[in-house]
Order: C-alpha cells, then sequence, then structure tokens
C-alpha cells in the first residue's frame, strides 16, 4: 500500500516550442485514498497518470511513492498496475492466461499464480470464465479481466483511464458500483481518470480538477478536494462551471453593496440579487460573476427566495419523468450561454413563455473578474 506525493510537477512534451502541458501540479495522496481526476479532454490527465506509472518522463519535480524519490525508476519497479480504456487483451488467450501472462513472464511459481488467479476471479466474479476467450465475453467482463490482469500483480498503486468509457450507459452504473466494492475490498490507492461528473462525485475521496494550461498561468491544477467541497466551496469559475450537471449559471453584474455576510449584486439586467459571501476584499462597483445551480432555484413565490429572482424566456423544456428541466435565455447570461431550472415536479411552462425563477441567497456564489470566488458564508439547503 502506497502514498504518493507529487511535488512541482511540470510536463513538457517538446521544449523545442517551450509549451508546457502540465505545469506546478501539488498532490498530496494518501494511502488507501481514491483519487479522481477530471478535466476537459487533452488537459493532461493521461499525461499524469502515465508519468506517476514511469511511462512518460517527468520534466521537472518530484514523484514520491512512500518516501521513496520515483522519477528514474523505472515502471517495472515502481510496482503499479495500470488499466487502460481499451482492455487491450491477448485475444488468443483464455481470461486465466490473459490474467496469469504477467506473471508466467516473472517465472512466479505456478501454485502462486493459480491463487492469485483465482482469488482476482474470485473478487471479479469472473470464476465461471476462467476458459473462455475475450471474444466471448460481454464489454463489461473484458473490462474485469483488465482490472484482474492488474489485481494479480498486487501492486500498491492502481491507476486507471477511463476505464467504463466504452461501456454502455447500464454496465457503467454496475462495473461503478463494483470499482467502488473492489476499492474497499483492496483497501488500495486508487488513482482513476474520468469525464464522467457522477464516477468522479460517487467514487472519489478527492477529485483533482485540471484545466488546459494557459500560457501563463502558475498551474493547471484548478482545486484538489473532497467531492462535495468542490461541489459547495469551487475556489473559482472553471471548477464551478465543470462540477455539478447540468452546469452552474453564470450571470453578469456589478456590486451593490458589501456586508460581511453577504452582498447585493446588480445584474447587467437590473435585477437585484442577494449573495450569501463575503466580498469584503470587493469594492462597490465591481464588475462580477454571480452563480447559482440549476438545483437550487426555487418558485419566486416561495419563502426560499431570499435572494431576489431573474426573468427570462423559455427556449425548451425537457421532462425526464422524475426530472423537469427549462432552458431559458436571460440577458445577464454569458453570450450564448442557456439559463436552466431543474425542477423535481412538471411546471406548467413551454417554450416562448416569460418566466420567473426565485433565487435563494444561500445558493449563490460570487466571482470576481479574474474569476475567483469569494467565500461563500452560508451553504444551502433545501427545506
Ligand atoms: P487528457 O488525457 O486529459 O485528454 P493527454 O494527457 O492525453 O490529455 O494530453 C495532454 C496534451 O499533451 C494534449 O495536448 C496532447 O496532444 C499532448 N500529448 C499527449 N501525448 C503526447 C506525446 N506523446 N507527444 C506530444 N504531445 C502529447
Ligand atoms: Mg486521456
Amino acid at each position: 500500500m502506497a502514498d504518493v506525493l507529487l511535488s512541482k510537477v511540470r510536463k513538457n512534451y517538446n521544449p523545442a516550442i517551450l509549451k508546457d502541458t502540465l505545469r506546478n501540479i501539488n498532490l498530496d495522496i494518501k494511502d488507501g485514498d481514491f483519487i479522481v481526476f477530471v478535466g476537459p479532454s487533452g488537459c493532461g490527465k493521461s499525461t499524469l497518470l502515465r508519468m506517476i506509472a514511469g511511462l512518460e518522463d517527468i520534466t521537472d519535480g518530484d514523484l514520491v511513492i512512500n518516501g521513496t524519490r520515483m522519477n528514474d525508476v523505472p515502471p517495472s519497479k515502481r510496482n503499479i498496475g495500470m488499466v487502460f480504456q481499451s482492455y487491450a487483451l491477448y485475444p488468443h488467450m483464455s481470461v486465466f492466461d490473459n490474467m496469469a501472462f504477467g506473471l508466467k513472464l516473472q517465472h512466479m511459481d505456478k501454485k502462486e499464480i493459480l491463487e492469485r488467479v483465482v482469488k482476482a476471479a474470485d473478487i471479479l466474479g469472473l470464476e465461471a470464465f476462467l476458459e473462455r476467450k475475450p471474444k466471448a465475453l460481454s464489454g463489461g467482463q473484458r473490462q474485469r479481466v483488465a482490472i484482474g490482469r492488474c489485481i494479480v500483480q498486487q501492486p500498491s498503486v492502481f491507476l486507471f483511464d477511463e476505464p467504463l468509457s466504452n461501456l454502455d450507459a447500464a454496465l457503467r452504473v454496475k462495473m461503478r458500483l463494483e470499482i467502488s466494492k473492489l476499492h474497499q475490498d483492496l483497501n488500495a490507492t486508487i488513482i482513476y481518470v474520468t469525464h464522467d461528473q457522477v464516477e468522479a462525485m460517487t467514487l472519489a475521496d478527492k477529485i483533482c480538477v485540471l484545466s488546459p494550461l494557459k500560457a501563463n498561468a502558475e498551474s493547471n491544477l484548478e482545486q484538489f478536494g473532497a467531492p462535495l467541497e468542490l461541489y459547495n466551496h469551487p475556489v473559482n469559475l472553471f471548477v464551478a462551471g465543470f462540477i455539478g450537471s447540468p452546469k452552474m449559471n453564470f450571470l453578469k453584474g456589478e456590486i451593490l453593496s458589501i456586508d460581511e455576510k453577504s452582498s447585493v449584486v446588480k445584474l447587467i439586467t437590473g435585477e437585484r440579487i442577494t449573495a450569501c459571501v463575503d466580498a469584503s476584499r470587493a469594492s462597490v462597483g465591481d464588475k462580477v460573476i454571480l452563480g447559482v445551480r440549476p438545483e437550487n432555484l426555487v418558485k419566486v413565490d416561495s419563502a426560499e427566495a431570499t435572494g431576489g429572482k431573474v426573468t427570462g424566456k423559455v427556449i425548451v423544456t425537457e421532462n425526464l419523468g422524475a426530472e423537469f428541466y427549462v432552458y431559458m435565455e436571460s440577458g445577464a447570461s454569458e453570450i450564448g450561454s442557456d439559463f436552466t431550472v431543474k425542477s423535481e415536479s412538471e411546471l406548467a411552462i413551454t417554450a416562448g413563455d416569460e418566466f420567473t425563477v426565485g433565487i435563494p441567497a444561500s445558493a449563490c456564489h460570487l466571482f470576481d473578474e479574474a474569476g475567483i470566488a469569494f467565500p461563500r458564508t452560508e451553504v444551502y439547503k433545501r427545506s
């Protein structure tokens, strides 16, 4: 089992063009933690995993596992197991042989190999399939074999690179639960890349949000914290917009008044919204972005609409049975972005209607012009 420490890690694939892929990545991963990397495609999630595995050089900084600097240790000596999106199984070998292959290469004792493969098959529910070839397995079973091949190596750290993204929706849910159970059973340190919000929120002890590195940015690690910490207290606009589905609504405005516990924002459409944030470092008149999640909006006449209201024109409504979504146009939104309302019950409105929703003051997030969040003084809970 293992602690993993990344300190000031930088990656530059091509020093000739001076463009870093990752910069100043600092992560303190404790033994047994389930860590999830999220971020838009191309931000460097796989690169970071591959550097930990030793498949890619670390340009600068240190990778320390259990107190030992690993930068120059070859992959085979790092005791790390990696599972990829493509299962990469050997088609001509049985499930048993696929799982045993790496151990045979290490000239492990036959009895030990048998024990390890049978145990992994038991954990993964593959006992009945050991003699089958991969082509006679479903996608989920193949991915389990790939995980099994990793488990038999008894690595101290498991790396998963979008392992479920090739599976259909129902199977993903099932495998997600299995991976969660696997983490409990093995008690291993797991680092897991996904672009699936639900996987990130449900599996992770801590989520690491990465962004595509901007030229002069100090780092592209945006925030590293527990799922609800990121959901309730995103440190900036990037994390606020990335964590949560549907995405947080953003409205443009300026600060009208500032108090320790709350501030009043005048939206560019003229509506006044009270937000429970400490904006004492700002000044009246500063341009700001107000954020509110679709699931935190309330009926305009509700006692919970303590922050104010927003009016817009309905573009589309969607009824998913258990949830009802309204996508509307608000003059205060960023150009091209909708204002989304999520309701638990169907609302009697249709496209073209004018619609007004209430905003609880404690549901508001507020960001300065640079996109940095003001601390929230209260966190909304639906009553
Ligand atoms: P993610 O997994 O987050 O989608 P990657 O780590 O695959 O992102 O890629 C991050 C960036 O590094 C991308 O711009 C990609 O083009 C670049 N990149 C990845 N691998 C290489 C490589 N072997 N050589 C040069 N650039 C690479
Ligand atoms: Mg990737």
